[in-house]
């Protein structure tokens, strides 16, 4: 991997930049495990010919240079953590077979030791270089115009109201909305979609995104660190810092595990002696055996490598993981809820039908509906704006005291008088329900969000919003249904939009007229049914149901908040990638407990050879080290 100063826009200090170039560190490891090696042979071929001094140094220093790096891992982590760790016991180890003077064993012990090192640094680079991949997709340098001049600045540089010139087949630097000109822009990178999306004035474009054909003039809306394409830099990163359960398990038992060994180790050198009259020497010979084969190193490597593959392979498909625990949870989730709009839905709504009271100004009412609609940010709030725009042309009223009432809708006061807009429960449903001979009602099961306009007491308007469902939506409900999973609607909108939509999608079963804190209830609710319950939503309003299912997915195109709460993100938004994660997390949590079963169940057959005084040590340390290697590759089969 090429490595730069210039990234550092990626890290928030020096410390951090440094310790994931460490980690990055190319194949030293493996090549000082390969050195190692060929000493070894080397030494091992010309035995005869050499004499007893040399053939010392020579496993001296086999025993150097390939375990110096785990050496120094073992023996810092031991100061740090102030508990001994496997790497302190296989030194020990090849230390006491050295002292019985099976020179060669100690050194082969270091030596696949050292290999098994490189093969989880590889790992751990292979998860990295999704991050570099993406790395490449973020441009170094911006096009800054002040005072009329274009420079060219680093990106670092720019601060929130710059204003930069993005040519056509530039990527963009940063997150910004145009300010003029118009283009096309292929947002596959970041949010998956293929299609390129034409952008105009005061539309909102990505950092990483390319522009195809159009020149356009953006204003920075976001700092370097906070864009869009950082945010999902630092969720891949802080996915593989996050350790799963048990793995903190495993490591925390590690400590415990090395002291038993090695009291076993001091008890075992003389017990068969005074026991079984053995030998001094077979009992100590017998002894270091022991302490070989009992080492943990195989269940050490039992999970890490494992999980790290399955994040990176599944961050490849679009699915961001943001920690190893959630990979482990998500095979045994029993019912996923699902938003409805910008989930289930794409989220673009567009205005159908509208119906105004003939004793209204029709237009009056669709500017002031577009002109309050434009202060939010909510689908249904653009799709009315387009439409006023469309009907009317530019909007210039003056909008009072605007407030968003969270699932409900919005209102605000014009010339002094108030004007709510939202749905039939909050303009008051007796209302809502006669107008314009019933209406609503034919809409709604259209499966057609309705939205009423209300001022002065009088509902004066309906506009009618339809919205398309996803095309992968109906495909993962499927899935998920075959794969035994209950699928749960949950919405805002009334229910017989929500039926229609429901009925569509082939979804279980449907929750309408849910407020934002009533998602969170019927979430607690379904927990209480299922035990284990995911939610995928998009927007604000999904995110406290997020925080509180027991695992937060979240649409790749949400809103920040959603991003952030949630344990998993759909790059692509698209759903029928979690069936494919549910299968990745099956199949991982399948090849960890084999892992688990294959060391404990070497270690136990090891030890009782031993002591059967079948095994000797050059078995002992293939045995031994084989089935670390042999966990490790076994986890890497998640790569595919
Ligand atoms: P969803 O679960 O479909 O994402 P929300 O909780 O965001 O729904 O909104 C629920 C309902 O509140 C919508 O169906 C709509 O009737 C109304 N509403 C929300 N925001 C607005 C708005 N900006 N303008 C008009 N109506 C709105
Ligand atoms: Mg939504």
């Amino acid at each position: 991997m090429e490595v730069k100063n210039s990234i550092s826009p990626l890290f928030n200090s020096k410390r951090e930049e440094k310790s994931f170039l460490n980690k990055v560190q190319p194949h030293t490891e493996l090549i000082a495990a390969l050195i190692s090696g060929v000493i070894i042979l080397f030494t091992w071929l010309s035995e005869n010919y050499i004499s007893d001094s040399t053939f010392v140094i020579l496993h001296l220093l086999a025993f150097a240079i390939g375990g110096f790096a785990k050496a120094k891992e073992g023996i810092t982590e031991t100061i740090n953590n102030k508990e001994l760790n496997v790497e302190m016991l296989m030194i020990f180890s090849a230390i006491g077979s050295a002292i019985i003077g099976y020179w060669t064993e100690g050194a082969i012990l270091i030596f696949i030791f050292a290999l098994s090192g490189a093969l989880e640094t590889y790992t751990m680079n292979k998860s990295k270089n999704e991050i570099s991949s993406l790395l490449k997709l973020q441009p170094e340098d911006a096009t800054r115009i002040s005072n009329g001049t274009e420079e060219v600045v680093s990106v670092n540089k720019l601060i929130i109201g710059d204003l930069i010139l993005v040519r056509a087949g530039e990527r963009i630097p940063a997150d910004g909305t145009i300010t003029k000109g118009s283009t096309t822009i292929d947002e596959s990178a970041i949010t998956g979609e293929s299609i390129p999306a034409t952008k105009n004035i005061e539309d909102e474009v990505l950092a990483g995104t390319v522009s195809l054909d159009g020149t356009i003039t953006v204003k920075i809306t976001k700092a370097a660190h906070e864009t869009m394409f950082q945010k999902i830099i630092n969720m891949v990163q802080s996915a593989q810092e996050e350790k799963s359960p048990s793995q903190l398990f495993i490591e925390r038992f590690e400590g415990t595990y090395v002291k038993v060994v090695l009291i076993a180790f001091g008890i075992m050198m003389f017990l068969p002696y005074f026991l079984f009259n053995w030998s001094l020497e077979t009992s100590i010979y017998r002894a270091i055996i022991l302490l070989v084969v009992a080492s943990p190193c195989a269940l050490v490597a039992s999970i890490m490598p494992a999980t790290l593959s399955a994040i990176s392979n599944s961050a490849r498909k679009g699915v961001l993981f943001k920690g190893g625990i959630h990979l482990e949870n998500l095979s045994q989730i029993k019912a996923i809820a699902f938003d409805k709009t910008g989930t289930l839905t794409n989220g673009k709504l567009i205005v159908t039908d509208a119906y105004f009271t003939s004793d209204s100004d029709e237009n009056e009412v669709i500017t002031i509906s577009g002109a309050i609609e434009n202060e939010s940010t909510h689908p249904i709030a653009k799709a009315i704006t387009a439409y006023s725009h469309e009907k009317v042309g530019n909007i210039k009223i003056q909008v009072n005291n605007m407030k968003t009432i969270h699932g409900n809708g919005v209102e605000a006061e014009i010339d002094g008088k108030l004007w709510q807009i939202g749905k039939p429960d909050y303009v008051g449903k007796q209302l809502a329900e006669s107008f314009h001979d019933g209406v609503l009602s034919k809409l709604a099961t259209e499966g057609k969000t309705v939205v009423f306009v209300k001022t002065e007491g009088k509902i004066v308007g309906v506009y009618a919003l339809k919205d398309t469902i996803r095309r992968e939506a109906k495909v993962a409900i499927k899935n998920l249904q075959t794969q035994g999973i209950k699928t749960i609607m949950l919405t805002g909108d009334n229910d017989l939009t929500a039926k229609a939509i429901a009925d569509e999608a082939g979804i279980d079963s449907y929750i309408a007229n849910c407020l934002p804190e009533e998602k969170v209830n019927h979430l607690k609710q379904l927990r209480d049914i299922h035990h284990n319950v995911a939610m995928v939503g998009d927007g604000i309003n999904d995110a406290p149901a997020l925080a509180t299912a027991n695992l937060g997915v979240a649409m790749g195109e949400g809103t920040d908040v959603a991003l952030e709460t949630a344990d998993v993100v759909l790059m692509k938004n698209d759903l029928s990638k979690i069936t494919n994660a549910i299968e990745l997390s099956g199949r991982m949590n399948r090849i960890v407990k084999q892992n688990v079963v294959f060391s404990i169940g070497v270690i136990a057959i090891l030890i009782l050879s031993n002591y059967l005084e079948v095994l000797d040590l050059p078995l002992g340390v293939i045995g031994h080290e084989g089935s670390t290697i042999l966990v490790i590759l076994n986890g890497l089969r998640l790569l595919k």
